[in-house]
C-alpha cells in the first residue's frame, strides 16, 4: 500500500515528498541504544504533530512543495507591509498624533508663533516636525523580538511554511496594533532632545503653559493610573513629555535674548510680552535657518465653493496653508435640496476639510476681523468662544454670504421651529425632520382636519433654482414615498411657492421658466407669482402675503435672498464695500485698497466679493473658477514671496486678469425632468446662445455633470447609489 501515509499504530512513517514514491516499512527499524532511541522517539512526536497540523483546514501542509508555500507567505508578508505602510501616511499619523498629544501633552503645548493670539486661554498643539518612525522602523523594531523565538521553534521542528505564515500575520496584526502608540513614544523621545538636529529645525516655537505645575501633578496622575491599568506605554508616553516640557525649559532660559530678538524681527513682540505677562510663556525659539526655510502662509476664510476649490489647487508644499471656517466641511450646494428630503443622504455631499493632503492647519472657529498692520486674524472658536489670533501673509477671504431675510417679521425668531433656511448641511437635517414631524403630528388621529391642513401645508419662498429644487423634490416625496407611509394624509398636503418677481427663474431663461411653472401647476404645485411674504405669525402659523392673503403654514423654507456675513459687514473696517456690502475686487481679485493698507496681501472671491466694473452672480461655479485662478498664479509665484517681497509679485507683471467662463446653468424640478440653459455660454461679455434643453435628458446631464464634480471617490461612489436606492427602494422617513 504505497500512498498510506499514516498508520495509526506504531510510529508513524516518513512524510512522501513530492516526486518521491516511498513505500512505508511494515514495522520501523528497532533502536540500537538508549541515545538512539530517544531519538526516534523526539522524530516520531514531530511526525505526529506534522501529521495532526496537516489534517486540520487551513494549516494543511503543502502539496506542491515549498516553492508554492514560500512564495505566498512572501506575497502575504508583502501584503501586510503595503497595509501597514497605508495605515501609517503622513495624514494618519498627523490626525492620530495631534489627537494623543492634544490629550496627553498637556504640560509643554507646541504653539507656532505665528498663531499666537493675543487672548487665546487655549493654545494650538502642533505637532513636532521630526519625523514619525516608519511602519517598516517598526517592524524592525517589534517583529524579531516577540516572534522570533516562537518562529524559530516552529522551524525547528520543519514547519518552514507555517512559521512563515507567522512572521506574515504578525506583520498585520501586531505592528498595526503597536504603530499609533510606539510612534509616539519614538517621537517623544526625539523631542525630548533639545539640542538634537531636528528640534531645532522645528518651523514654530514650543510655549509652556503657565499652570505646569497644575497640570504636571495632572500628568503624575495619569502616569499613576496608566500604570495601575497595566498602560506601559501610556505612561512611557507621560514620561516622555515630561522629558520634553524639563528640555524645553532649560532650552528657554538660554534662549531668552534670542527669542525676543527673533520674535521682534516678525513683528511679534506685542505677543511675546502678553504671553510673557498673560498666559503663555515662550520656551524654544524658531531658529533662523528654520525662519528661512518656512512657507508663506495663506489662510483661507470659508470652507465653501470658494475656499475648498482654492484648498484644492494652491499647491500646499511651496505654501503653509489653513483654514478658518465653522464648518470642518466642504458642502456640494447643488446637491442640497436632495438631502432634504431623503434622496440623498447628508454625508455623500460633503467633503471633510481635514482630509486634504498636505492642510497646514484648520481651525473651527469664526473669523471677526483682520488687523492689517500685524497681519492677524481675530477669531472665535465655535465650541470655546475663544478669541485668538492667525498671523498670515496672504488672505483669501471666501466666506460666502448668509440668508437674508429683509427683517421680515417672524422669520428670523422663528427659525429652527416653523421657519427654516436652507444654506448648509444642518439646515438640510432640519427640514427633513420637520417635514417627517409635520406628518407624525398630522397622523395622530387626535388632531382636527384644520391642524391637519395646516401642518401638511409647505411653503417655499423664493422663485430661484434652489427653491424650484426643493418644491420639486417635495414634490416626487410626497407622490413616491408619502403616498406609501402616509396614504390617509394625502388629501391634506399642499405645496406653495412664493416670488415677488412676476416670473420664476430669473436668472434663466425665459423659455425654461415658463417650463418649470406649466410643469409646477400641473403638479398641483401652488404658486404665488409677483407677492411676496410680508410676515410669519408664531401664533397662528399663517404666513402673510403682500396681496392680503394668508396661508396656514405647517413649515416654512425661506430661500429669498442673500446678504454678508457679520465679518465682512463688521470685521473688515479698512475695505471697500460695493452693493450689499459685498467686497470690491479688482479684476485679479486684490481686495480694493487705494491706501495700500493691505500691501496687496488681501484677496476675495465667491459671494462676499465684487468687481465693480464685471460684477458676476453669487454662483459656484464663479466662486470655483476664481478659486482656480488665484490658486494656479500662486502656484506659479517664485518661492519665499510671502515672507520677503511685497504680495504684488504673487503675479506676473503682465498677468492675464481673471475672466470668466459661464458653463451655462441647470436645475432640476422633479418627476426625472431637469433644464438646461445655454443660452448665455463662455467668456463674460462675449457669451453665446447655445439654446435652452428641458426633460429626462437635461434630467440626466444634471445628475452626471454633478456627479462628475465629485471631489472624491467615496461621493463618486455613494451618490448614484443612494440615487438607485431612492429610486428603487423609496427615500427613507426616520426621522432622528
Ligand atoms: C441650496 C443651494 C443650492 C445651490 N445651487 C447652486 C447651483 O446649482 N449652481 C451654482 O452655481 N450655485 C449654486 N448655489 C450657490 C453657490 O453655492 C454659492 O454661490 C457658492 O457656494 C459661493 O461660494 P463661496 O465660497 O463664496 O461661499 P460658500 O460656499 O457659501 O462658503 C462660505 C464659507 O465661509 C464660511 N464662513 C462664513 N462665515 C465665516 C466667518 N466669519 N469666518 C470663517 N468662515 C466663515 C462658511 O461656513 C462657508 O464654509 C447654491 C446655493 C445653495 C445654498
Amino acid at each position: 500500500m504505497t500512498d498510506v501515509l499514516f498508520s495509526s499504530q506504531g510510529p508513524e512513517p516518513e512524510l512522501p515528498r513530492q516526486g518521491m514514491t516511498s513505500r512505508v516499512p511494515a514495522t520501523p527499524p528497532r533502536p540500537r541504544n538508549a541515545s538512539q532511541h530517544i531519538a526516534t522517539q523526539r522524530n516520531t512526536a514531530r511526525l505526529r504533530l506534522r501529521v495532526r497540523l496537516a489534517r486540520r483546514p487551513g494549516l494543511a501542509w503543502p502539496r506542491h512543495g515549498h516553492g508554492h508555500d514560500h512564495g505566498m507567505a512572501m506575497i502575504v508578508s508583502m501584503a501586510s507591509i503595503i497595509v501597514v505602510r497605508a495605515a501609517s501616511t503622513p495624514e494618519r499619523r498627523r490626525g492620530s498624533s495631534n489627537a494623543m498629544c492634544s490629550r496627553r501633552l498637556r504640560a509643554c503645548t507646541a504653539i507656532d508663533p505665528r498663531d499666537v493670539s493675543s487672548g487665546t486661554s487655549n493654545p494650538r498643539p502642533r505637532r513636532s516636525d521630526g519625523e514619525s518612525p516608519t511602519s517598516l522602523q517598526l517592524l524592525a523594531l517589534s517583529a524579531p523580538v516577540l516572534f522570533a523565538l516562537p518562529c524559530f521553534a516552529l522551524h525547528c521542528i520543519a514547519l518552514h511554511g507555517i512559521a512563515l505564515h507567522c512572521i506574515a500575520l504578525h506583520c498585520i496584526v501586531y505592528s498595526i496594533a503597536s504603530h499609533r502608540i510606539a510612534s509616539h513614544r519614538i517621537a517623544s523621545h526625539r523631542r525630548a532632545d533639545p539640542a538634537g538636529e531636528e528640534a531645532s529645525q522645528a518651523p514654530f516655537v514650543e510655549l509652556q503653559n503657565p499652570n505646569e505645575d497644575q497640570d504636571q501633578d495632572q500628568d503624575h496622575n495619569q502616569e499613576g493610573q496608566a500604570r495601575a491599568g497595566g498602560d506601559k506605554n501610556m505612561a512611557g508616553i507621560l514620561a516622555g513629555a515630561k522629558a520634553l516640557a524639563r528640555g524645553a525649559l532649560r532650552v528657554a532660559r538660554g534662549d531668552e535674548e534670542a527669542r525676543r530678538a527673533s520674535m521682534a524681527r516678525r513683528g511679534l513682540s506685542a505677543m511675546v510680552n502678553q504671553a510673557d505677562n498673560k498666559l503663555l510663556k515662550p520656551v524654544r525659539l524658531v531658529s533662523s535657518r528654520s525662519l528661512a526655510k518656512a512657507r508663506p502662509r495663506i489662510v483661507i476664510v470659508g470652507s465653501g465653493w470658494g475656499g475648498y476649490s482654492f484648498l484644492s489647487y494652491i499647491d500646499k508644499k511651496k505654501y503653509d496653508v489653513q483654514v478658518i471656517s465653522p464648518s470642518n466641511h466642504f458642502l456640494f450646494t447643488p446637491l442640497l435640496p436632495s438631502s432634504v428630503v431623503g434622496t440623498l443622504e447628508f454625508r455623500a455631499i460633503q467633503e471633510p476639510v481635514r482630509t486634504v493632503r498636505n492642510l497646514g492647519a484648520y481651525y473651527q472657529a469664526k473669523a471677526l476681523s483682520v488687523d492689517e498692520n500685524t497681519r492677524q486674524i481675530t477669531c472665535k472658536g465655535i465650541f470655546s468662544g475663544d478669541e485668538f489670533r492667525v498671523e498670515y501673509d496672504f488672505l483669501v477671504c471666501a466666506a460666502g454670504a448668509k440668508t437674508n431675510t429683509f427683517n421680515t417679521p417672524g422669520i428670523a425668531d422663528r427659525e429652527g421651529k416653523e421657519v427654516f433656511f436652507l444654506k448648509h448641511l444642518h439646515h438640510a437635517r432640519q427640514i427633513r425632520n420637520r417635514i417627517l414631524e409635520c406628518f407624525e403630528r398630522a397622523a395622530i388621529h387626535l388632531t382636527d382636519d384644520a391642524e391637519r391642513d395646516r401642518l401638511l401645508t409647505f411653503v417655499v419662498v423664493g422663485g430661484g433654482p434652489t427653491s424650484c429644487e426643493l418644491v420639486g423634490e417635495l414634490r416626487d416625496f410626497i407622490r413616491n414615498d408619502v403616498a406609501k407611509w402616509y396614504p390617509d394624509l394625502q388629501d391634506y398636503i399642499s405645496i406653495h411657492l412664493v416670488e415677488a418677481q412676476s416670473r420664476l427663474l430669473g436668472s434663466f431663461d425665459e423659455s425654461v421658466a415658463k417650463i418649470v411653472e406649466r410643469r409646477f401647476r400641473r403638479r398641483n404645485i401652488q404658486l404665488h407669482l409677483g407677492a411676496s411674504v410680508t410676515g410669519f405669525d408664531p401664533e397662528t402659523g399663517i404666513t402673510k402675503l403682500s396681496d392680503g392673503s394668508g396661508i396656514p403654514t405647517g413649515m416654512l423654507v425661506w430661500s429669498a435672498g442673500l446678504e454678508q456675513t457679520r465679518f465682512v459687514q463688521d470685521g473688515l473696517d479698512g475695505v471697500e464695500k460695493g452693493p450689499g456690502k459685498r467686497i470690491i475686487i479688482d479684476d485679479h481679485l486684490r481686495v480694493s485698497d487705494p491706501d495700500n493698507k493691505f500691501d496687496n496681501r488681501f484677496f476675495a472671491l465667491g459671494d462676499c466679493a465684487i468687481n465693480m466694473e464685471t460684477p458676476l452672480a453669487p454662483l459656484a461655479q464663479v466662486a470655483g473658477q476664481q478659486a482656480k485662478w488665484l490658486a494656479k498664479a500662486f502656484n506659479e509665484a517664485p518661492t519665499g514671496v510671502g515672507l520677503v517681497a511685497p504680495a504684488a509679485q504673487v503675479f506676473k507683471p503682465d498677468s492675464d486678469p481673471f475672466a470668466f467662463f459661464s458653463l451655462g446653468s441647470m436645475l432640476t424640478f422633479g418627476g426625472f425632468q431637469g433644464a438646461v440653459d445655454f443660452t448665455q455660454v463662455g467668456k463674460q461679455n462675449e457669451e453665446s446662445n447655445l439654446g435652452a434643453l428641458s426633460g429626462f435628458l437635461s434630467f440626466a446631464m444634471w445628475r452626471s455633470a454633478y456627479l462628475l464634480r465629485q471631489n472624491s471617490w467615496t461621493n463618486r461612489i455613494l451618490i448614484p447609489m443612494y440615487w438607485f436606492k431612492s429610486f428603487l427602494l423609496g427615500r427613507d422617513i426616520s426621522r432622528f
